[in-house]
């Protein structure tokens, strides 16, 4: 019976329920609002005094009216993708809603590669699964959101495609849009007071706009929500499982067929067939490898998944998807990638099983290192 009451700055619906949605402020806020007092929304709260964005996050139906006006405008489109999780981060059909207009692929998280990987061979297979989605990027460039890295570099990009037209950031949730703007909207001094809010047509959404030097406008857009992402199954304080914040350091195991290494209980790699090789393993520092007999692993995995095999933890296990396996035999050394949680270096001509929790994908791609 409560009348709906609206943020004084985004016009967003104001609720207390769903921090990643438009219009939430915690409810001690919103007690103030129904009292009588104007209110800002969270997001808009921390924009105007901290200058700072806010992840949000739209349903489906506002996020195809975000992508449909997006098609409707000439502008520079800038993607941005976790190139840990490049499958849980597509927007799928983006390439048929920008229509002529130009996009840049930025592969975010680039901190957390390792060491010994060349940035281009990463540049040119995110590339490529770009162009597996129907995506033709103009240009691809890797940046830490983080660390700040390669952030002129994309801002150059960004002033050679734009051709005085305003750019769109979007994105998925997760993949580090909001640090990548609010590093953005720090490293460009004194431009940070004009920040403004606007609606998109059609939504409840708010958009964030940055002007930009010529009248036109950097404009954050809300993210959508992937489901087929890791981050999603796991407990919050398990996260940093599955966003490192060091470069990921490589196990080398030597397997014999007929063994299997565990992911905690998040995901599990079997050797099936080939002669003893090494296999090389990048995850998570801290992610517990574990490694066992393929004929007991599904028993082992019941036993001691939630204990020995956490995450997920015991009291997540009843929401944790069970396990699906995906089996390969790469012509070439590949990665059996688990879509957000790292990846296994195979050799070639080798049968291979990977599993993950259903919704997650299991891939191969051509190695990286
Ligand atoms: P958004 O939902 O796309 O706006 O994503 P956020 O900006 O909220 O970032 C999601 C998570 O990724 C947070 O835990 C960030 O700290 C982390 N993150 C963002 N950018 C980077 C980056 O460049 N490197 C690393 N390692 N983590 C990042």
């Amino acid at each position: 019976t409560d009348e709906p009451l609206y943020c004084i700055g985004c016009g967003a619906r104001l609720q207390s329920t769903d921090p990643k949605a438009a219009g939430f402020l915690p409810a001690s806020s919103l007690d103030k609002a129904r009292a009588g007092e104007e209110v800002y929304c969270q997001r808009c709260f921390r924009l105007r005094h901290y200058n700072e964005v806010a992840p949000v996050s739209l349903t489906d139906d506002d996020f195809l009216r975000l992508l449909n006006a997006l098609g409707e405008s000439d502008a520079l489109i800038v993607n941005v993708v976790d190139i840990f999780d490049f499958n849980g981060s597509v927007i799928p059909g983006l390439h048929r809603f920008v229509g002529d207009n130009p996009v840049i692929l930025v592969g975010n998280k680039a901190d957390v590669l390792p060491k010994s990987i060349n940035p281009r061979k990463v540049t040119n297979w995110l590339t490529q699964a770009a162009h597996a989605q129907g995506l033709r990027p103009v240009a691809t460039v890797l940046t830490s959101a983080k660390k700040g890295h390669n952030l002129d570099a994309l801002l150059d990009l960004i002033e050679q495609y734009r051709e005085h037209r305003d750019v769109y950031v979007v994105g998925v949730t997760n993949t580090g849009k909001s640090t990548l703007i609010n590093r953005i909207i720090k490293d460009e001094n004194g431009m940070a007071d004009l920040i403004t809010t606007s609606r998109f047509p059609g939504t409840t959404l708010d958009r964030i706009q940055i002007p930009l030097d010529d009248g036109h406008f950097l404009i954050d857009t809300p993210g959508i929500i992937h489901r087929r992402q890791m981050a999603h199954f796991l407990n919050p304080k398990d996260l940093k499982l599955v966003s490192p914040s060091k470069p990921i350091r490589p196990t080398v195991y030597q397997l014999n067929p007929g063994q299997t290494v565990f992911f905690a209980g998040l995901a599990r790699f079997d050797y099936l067939r080939g002669p003893k090789a090494g296999f090389t393993i990048y995850a998570d520092n801290q992610l517990l490898l574990h490694r066992t007999k393929l004929e007991n692993a599904d028993d082992f995995y019941e036993k001691h998944r939630g204990g020995l095999l956490a995450p997920p933890r015991a009291e997540d296990l009843a929401a944790f998807p069970k396990l699906v396996r995906f089996e390969f035999t790469p012509k070439e050394a590949s990665d059996l990638v688990i879509a957000g949680l790292g990846w296994v270096v195979v050799p070639a001509g080798v049968t291979v099983a990977g599993w993950a929790p259903d919704g997650v994908d299991v891939l191969l791609r051509k190695a990286l290192i």
